[in-house]
C-alpha cells in the first residue's frame, strides 16, 4: 500500500465500544507491522451518546464529512435505545451510515473455532445481507421512512426491492463464493412474497449464470432456518434481504459460538464499516468484562476488504494474522469470561497481540 494512503476512521460508540474499538486498533496496529505494511493513519471521530451532548447530535456532520474523505473504519456498537428524545426515535447510527455511504454489503462470516463454544462445530459460512432496502422500512426510502400509522391502531411498512440493489448484492455473493467454496444459497420467500421475494430470487439467479463454475441453490427464509440448525456446515455463502440476513446471521453467529465473536464489514464499492454484529452490551460497560473478538475480527476483514480493494497482499496478510492470532489465543485458553474463561479485556487483546507476530 506504500504511495496509497491508508487512512481510517475511529468511531468508538457507547457501552463497550470505548474497551473493544481500542483493543482491536492495537490488534490491527501489530498485525500491519508483523507483515510489513504501512501504519494506519487513525483518525478519531464523535459518534453517540457523547456526540449528542457534545455535538447535539449522534453523529455530527463533521464525523459524516470526515468519514467521506477516508477509506473506511471501525464502528464501536451505539446504545440508541438509551438516548434521549428525539435522537431515540431517529434511524440509529449504524442505520444512518449505512443509508448515508451506500453501504449496500453487510458481510457477516459464522466461522466456528475451537474454544468458541460452538453449537454446530463445523460452521464456516459467510451471510451477504443486502444493506439498504427489503423489509427494514426505516431505511428503504430517500426520504422519511417506509412505515406509516394511519390511525394508532393500524401500522404499516412497506417493503421494497429493486433490479439494481438484488444484482449489486448477487455479484457480491458470487465474487466472495469464488474467493470460497465456490457454492451459493439464494434465501427468500418467493412462495407467499410473490412479487417481491419473488424479484429477489429471480434477479440473483439471472446472475448466476454469469458464474457458472458456482454452484447455486434455494431455500424459504422459514426452511432456512431448520437447514442451518440442522446442517450448517453444508453452507458456504448465504445471500439474503436485509432483514432475513439480519436474523439468519445472528442465528448462524450463535451456532458458530456466540454473538461476542460475531463480526462483519458493511462495505459499498469505494469504503468499508467493520462493525461487530453485537449491541453496546451496557450491562457490562467498563468493567473489562467485554469480549473483544467480534469487533477485532471485524476489523481484520476490513484489512482484508482494503487488501483486496487496493491490491496489496500485506494488508491481506495481516488480515490472516488477525484471525489466526484470536484463534490461537482462544485455543491457548485465553478468553473473556463469556467465553468461560476469565481474562479481561485488555489481557485478551495482550495475547491476541502477542500472537499477531506468528503465523499458523
Ligand atoms: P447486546 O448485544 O448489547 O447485549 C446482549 C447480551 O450479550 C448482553 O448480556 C451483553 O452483555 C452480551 N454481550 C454482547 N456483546 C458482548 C461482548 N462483546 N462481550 C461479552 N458479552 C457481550 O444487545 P442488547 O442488550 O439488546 O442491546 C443493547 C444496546 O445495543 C441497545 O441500545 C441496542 O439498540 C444496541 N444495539 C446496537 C447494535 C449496533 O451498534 N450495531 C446492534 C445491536 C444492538
Amino acid at each position: 500500500m506504500r504511495g496509497t494512503p491508508c487512512r481510517l476512521g475511529v468511531l468508538l460508540g457507547d457501552g463497550i465500544g470505548p474497551e473493544i474499538v481500542p483493543a482491536s486498533v492495537r490488534v490491527v496496529d501489530a498485525a500491519l507491522a508483523a507483515a510489513g505494511a504501512d501504519p494506519i493513519e487513525w483518525q478519531e471521530l464523535p459518534l453517540g451518546a457523547s456526540a449528542i451532548e457534545e455535538h447535539g447530535s449522534a453523529i455530527p456532520d463533521t464525523t459524516l464529512e470526515a468519514l467521506a474523505g477516508l477509506d473506511g473504519w471501525l464502528l464501536g456498537p451505539h446504545d440508541s435505545v438509551a438516548y434521549p428524545e428525539p435522537f431515540r426515535s431517529r434511524l440509529n447510527p449504524s442505520g444512518t451510515l449505512r443509508k448515508h455511504f451506500d453501504l449496500y454489503a453487510n458481510i457477516r462470516p459464522a466461522r466456528a473455532f475451537e474454544g468458541g463454544r460452538a453449537i454446530a462445530p463445523g460452521t464456516d459460512l459467510v451471510i451477504v445481507r443486502e444493506n439498504t432496502e427489503g423489509f427494514y422500512a426505516d431505511r428503504n426510502t430517500h426520504a422519511g421512512t417506509g412505515e406509516y400509522m394511519p390511525t394508532p391502531d393500524v401500522a404499516i411498512a412497506m417493503g421494497v426491492f429493486t433490479r439494481p440493489a438484488v444484482e449489486r448484492i448477487a455479484r457480491a455473493a458470487f465474487e466472495l463464493a469464488r474467493r470460497r467454496r465456490n457454492k451459493l444459497t439464494i434465501v427468500h420467500k418467493a412462495n407467499v412474497l410473490q412479487l417481491s421475494s419473488g424479484l429477489f430470487k429471480r434477479v440473483c439467479l439471472e446472475v448466476a449464470e454469469q458464474y457458472p463454475d458456482v454452484a447455486v441453490d434455494d431455500f424459504h427464509i422459514d426452511a432456512m432456518t431448520v437447514h442451518l440448525l440442522r446442517r450448517a456446515s453444508a453452507f458456504d455463502v448465504v445471500v439474503a434481504e436485509n432483514m432475513f440476513g439480519d436474523i439468519l446471521s445472528d442465528m448462524a453467529g450463535e451456532l458458530a459460538g456466540s454473538l461476542g465473536i460475531a463480526p462483519s464489514v458493511n462495505a459499498s464499492d469505494e469504503r468499508a464499516m467493520a462493525q461487530a454484529a453485537h449491541g453496546s452490551a451496557p450491562d457490562i460497560a467498563g468493567e473489562g468484562l467485554a469480549n473483544p473478538i467480534a469487533m477485532i475480527l471485524s476489523a481484520g476483514m476490513l484489512l482484508d476488504w482494503l487488501g483486496t480493494r487496493h491490491g496489496d497482499r500485506r494488508l491481506a496478510d495481516a488480515a490472516v494474522r488477525v484471525e489466526d492470532a484470536v484463534r490461537s489465543a482462544v485455543r491457548a485458553g485465553v478468553s473473556t469470561r463469556d467465553l468461560g474463561g476469565t481474562a479481561s479485556t485488555g489481557e485478551f487483546t495482550d495475547a491476541v497481540v502477542e500472537r499477531t507476530a506468528a503465523r499458523a
